[in-house]
This record gives structure tokens, sequence and C-alpha cells, in this order.
């Protein structure tokens, strides 16, 4: 290794990411398609991340199909263009693989508004109780989890528990709400949410619903419930992209982050979506922690396999056995 990438490596802990400079003149797309041929490296993306990144990727999806591509993909290096908690759940799945990802700084709210010792004390006042985690919160939460979900498959993880059985739901309160709305299920819920799902604007989407009449609303669960109640269609990321793609409406106003446009776009070119408007100045409802990835960041993690998720043993044991029981169930419904 270079003086240079020594300095970088040794700086990782605070930058979060290698920083060295990128010949601005490189085609960083065909050099990271050779880096996946020379390295086995497979990149697994999620609908948040940069257009460009998306489309040098060798999978995109939302967390339930990324985590069974990360399961079952046979590539020896996993790139996770995706959040801190991604990389985590592919490692705690394929624990035997290299897997790296462009920043370690590439965190989630959601995921830090429920600290694992926290959370443990508050589940210790519910003795009886299950635990079930959406995907979206740390691998040490994941310890502490019965049943992980994604906003796919929620329905079908917590219908899969006998009726009688009291649950905790963690870390989303957004998805909590609704899910109980949709299964009817008294649960107990954790007090966390989304920075880019909480803040769209009721009044704002109101008027731009009357300015665009024929258009579809449809929102992620992790809106709040205000929200979701205006909703034409509400679910998962991929169902979002489903919806648009299959529906009769030309028109889309989208509550969920701004990235999944891109995949919207390309599935259905003559049809026209329109971000919905967040309750700020800003215009944008980017996920500061997704666009942390940049295509430089990916290309020298995987020239220089740096920055690599690393994780405890018993960690990815007992991580790993909720996220498996998930992966069954989803599987059993068809998932
Ligand atoms: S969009 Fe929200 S839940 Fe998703 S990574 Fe960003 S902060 Fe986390």
């Amino acid at each position: 290794m270079s003086a240079d990438i020594h300095l970088a490596a040794e700086q990782l802990g605070k930058m979060g990411y290698l920083d060295l400079d990128v010949d601005p003149s490189l085609d960083l797309v065909a050099a990271i398609n050779q880096l996946k041929k020379e390295k086995n490296a497979v990149i697994l993306a999620h609908y948040y991340q940069e257009s460009e990144i998306q489309d040098v990727a060798d999978y995109i999806g939302d967390s339930l199909g990324l985590s069974q591509q990360a399961a079952s993909t046979d590539a020896d290096i996993i790139v996770f263009a995706g959040v801190h908690f991604m990389a985590e759940t592919a490692k705690m799945l394929s624990p035997s693989k290299k897997v790296l990802l462009p920043d370690l700084k590439a965190g989630c709210s959601l995921a830090d508004s429920c600290p694992a010792p926290v959370f443990r004390k508050f589940k210790e006042k519910y003795p009886d109780h299950k635990v079930v985690s959406y995907i979206n919160c740390t691998a040490e939460l994941k310890t502490l989890t019965d049943v992980c979900c994604t906003s796919t498959n929620a329905k079908y993880i917590i219908d899969s528990f006998p009726a009688d059985q009291p649950l905790i739901f963690a870390p989303d309160i957004n998805l909590g709400r609704w899910l109980v709305k949709e299964t009817g299920r008294d649960m107990v819920l954790w007090n966390g949410s989304c920075m880019v799902h909480e803040i769209f604007s009721h009044e704002k989407i109101t008027k731009l619903k009357i300015k665009h009449p024929n258009a579809a609303f449809i929102a992620h669960p992790e809106c709040e419930s205000h929200i979701l109640d205006a909703a034409d269609h509400v679910g998962s990321t991929s169902s979002l992209l489903r919806f648009t793609r299959e529906s009769k409406y030309q028109e889309f106003i989208v509550a969920t982050e701004s990235g999944i446009l891109h995949q919207m776009i390309k599935d259905s070119p003559g049809k026209t979506f329109i971000p919905a408007p967040p309750n700020n100045a800003c215009a944008c409802n980017d996920c500061p922690h997704m666009k942390r990835n940049t295509m430089e960041k990916l290309y020298t993690c995987m020239k220089y396999e740096l920055p690599e998720i690393h994780l405890e043993d018993w960690v990815i044991e007992k991580g790993r056995a909720s996220i498996d029981r998930m992966l069954e169930i989803s599987a059993r419904a068809g998932l």
C-alpha cells in the first residue's frame, strides 16, 4: 500500500471513508465494473442511493430483497451501497464473506432512535412480550429481537404470532401505528422515527393534490399517520414502485425518500412523478445518510476493500436468528 492509503486507512475511524483523491478523468463506471469482475464482488444497492450508484449495482431493492440477496449470493465480497444497519445485516447473513460499506458514517436516524441498552431496560417491563423489530435497527438491537420485519413482510410477521401473544414493536412508531391499524393487534410501541419520513407537510401535500387532481398520492408507512390517512396507496418501497408500474394513474405524488423516483421513472417513462414536499424550506426529501455514499467512495472502497464491517461472533449468532425467522416466514408467505 502507498503512504496515502496507509494514512487514509488510519483515519477511517475519524472520516468514515477512505479520504483519497480520485482521478477526475477516471471512468468510474468502467473501473467499478472491472473491480467487480476481478474480485468476484457484488454491489447491493438500496433504492434510496443516488441514481449513478443504482445503475452500477448488481441488485437494487428494498430491505427485504437486499437481505434475501445477501443471504444467497455466491460472491466473495458484498459491497453494500446503503446504510450501516443494512451492511451489518448482510454480514450477519453471510459471516464468512467480506462486507464493505463505502462510508461507515452512513447511519440511520431511525436505528439511532433505539439504543440497545435503553431498549433492554424497556423490554424488562414487559417480560411476557415478544419483540418484533423493523430491520432498520442496529445489530445489537437485533440480538434483543425475536423476529425482524421489513415494511413488505411486517403484517405476515405479526400475524405469525398466536393472537394472545403480546408484542412489542420497535423502533418506528409510525410504522407501528399503521400495523396496529392493519392487523388489529394492540402492540406496545417504541417511540422512534425516521427523519426523512416524518417531515412531509400535510398542508403542502393537500395543495399539491388540488393542483394535480388526477394524481395518486402514495406513501411509505414510516410517514406519520395523518399523511398515511390521506394516501391512495401505502406500502413498502417495492410496493410503491409496483403500484406506479401497474396502476392506471399517470401521475403520482410520492411520499418517501426521493431516490426511488429514479427507478419509477425508468420503469414508467411516460408517467409523471412529483416528490411530496417536506415541512421545511428545502425542496428535497433526501436521506442525508443514504446520500453519504458516492461513486468515488464506492470505487475506493472496492479498490482497497475498506471500510469493512466487523461484528462480534455473539452478535452475529444471536442477531441472525431474528433475521432467519423473518426470511423463513417471508418465504412461507411467498414474498
Ligand atoms: S430514510 Fe430514514 S430509515 Fe431510511 S436510512 Fe434514512 S434515516 Fe434511516
